[in-house]
């Protein structure tokens, strides 16, 4: 993926040409920065909080998904502690 941007790029665009190319279309304005602006920029994405690439990394409807589940399981507990004291 592009660490300007942060677009994701497709499987044949991790090729060095392809990125080259990206960079000339997209970031005309970063094709004369030398190779330790990239890899500050690498260092500065790779420190970022685990949870904050995680959630980049997962789509809305993986989040709704785990929300979701996250949900039932409250939605179980409290159906199961309603039984409990039902009984008592
Ligand atoms: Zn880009």
């Amino acid at each position: 993926m592009c660490l300007l941007c942060n677009k994701v790029l497709g499987n044949d665009a991790v090729k060095p040409s392809k990125l080259q190319d990206h960079l000339r279309r997209c970031h005309p304005d970063k094709t004369e920065k030398d190779l330790k602006y990239f890899q500050t920029l690498k260092d500065k994405f790779q420190k970022r909080p685990t949870l904050d690439r995680m959630f980049a990394s997962t789509s809305q409807r993986n989040d709704d998904g785990l929300r979701a589940s996250y949900n039932n399981s409250l939605l179980i507990a409290k159906s199961g502690n309603r039984i409990l004291s039902e009984k008592s």
